[in-house]
């Protein structure tokens, strides 16, 4: 396949995803692709094939997205081993040159704002970067408190992001923070700051690799404004996570003798029946009992009158 019939099928993948033509169609593009096309760096940026079938991974169809991650890794390997260090080819020139933002250093990613990187000669250590370090204007609404958000959405993103430009973590903090603040109809009240404290506070947890998700592109802004927090852990924490709640789970098939155990009330968080509780009276002896409830599986605690 040449780089003409290989721009023909990047505009039939546009017109596909556009159009919201059934899966089968896209299957077929990217079946040929797969077939047909061996990947050169030049020939991914000529067509920008590398973009359009990168960006299929996310595709809701799990067929599509599974081929496009298999074509992906493909080119790849393709394009790696024809880059070997010490040759003159044209890429390598083109991979120099700066001047223009849509010679991007990788092929399979869209282009990459020009943005200033952190100087190696300047002072900052990379791995600290922020709004100040990286100059950032940062308030950019009328709002104090979207501006502060803003701000700290930055700080958030480009925490320990070396490569990142801070163009690129710009567009991105502004894009989630305008998400946020466009889903909350109460404008910056407590469901926004509560929403962005969540953010926040997952964005900057070392544990998962929510943020570098959120800088690849992996993660659009949008989809990070509504994305639940068990979501946003990564999979190996969420098996974590599972394992202790399967341990819990074995451990509370034993006898207790002390506590009783209901099966009429479920745990409000992780929505199993195995509830212990305990009742007190708190208040003057003609009010209800207070009953004191703990999640033998998660350990969620809460009480009822
Ligand atoms: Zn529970």
């Amino acid at each position: 396949m040449d780089a003409k019939d290989v721009k023909a099928h990047v505009g039939n993948l546009e017109k596909g995803v556009k159009e919201k033509l059934p899966a089968q169609y896209l299957l077929d593009i990217l079946g040929a692709l797969k077939k047909e096309v061996v990947a050169t760096e030049q020939l991914l940026r000529d067509t920008k094939v590398g973009m359009a079938v990168n960006k299929l991974r996310m595709n809701p169809d799990k067929t599509v997205s599974e081929l496009a991650k298999e074509i992906v890794a493909k080119w790849k390997k393709d394009v790696h081993s024809k880059t070997k260090p010490g040759s003159t080819s044209d890429v390598k020139k083109e991979r120099n040159s700066t001047a223009s933002p849509t010679t991007g250093s990788n092929p399979m990613s869209p282009p990459k704002p020009s943005g200033k990187k952190p100087d190696s000669n300047s002072k900052v250590d990379p791995g600290k970067r922020n709004k100040t370090t990286d100059k950032i204007t940062w308030a950019i609404t009328s709002d104090q408190v979207r501006n502060n958000c803003i701000g700290a959405m930055y700080d958030a993103l480009v925490l320990n992001e070396l490569d990142a430009t801070s163009d690129h973590i710009f567009t991105l903090a502004k894009a989630v923070e305008s998400s946020v603040f466009s889903n909350n109809k109460s404008k910056t009240d407590q469901p926004y700051r509560r929403r962005m404290q969540v953010l926040f506070l997952n964005l900057k947890d070392t544990k998962n690799n929510l943020r570098s998700r959120v800088v690849s592109g992996e993660i659009t802004a949008e989809r990070l404004a509504t994305m639940e927090t068990s979501e946003m852990a990564s999979a190996e924490r969420r098996k974590q996570d599972q394992q202790i709640i399967a341990q819990n789970e074995k451990d509370s098939m034993m006898p207790k003798s002390e506590k009783s155990i209901s099966d009429q009330l479920t745990c409000g968080k992780c929505g199993k029946k195995r509830v212990s509780y305990t009742q007190a009276q708190t208040r003057s002896a003609d009010e209800p009992m207070t009953t004191f409830c703990t999640c033998e599986l998660c350990g969620h605690r809460w009480k009822f009158s």
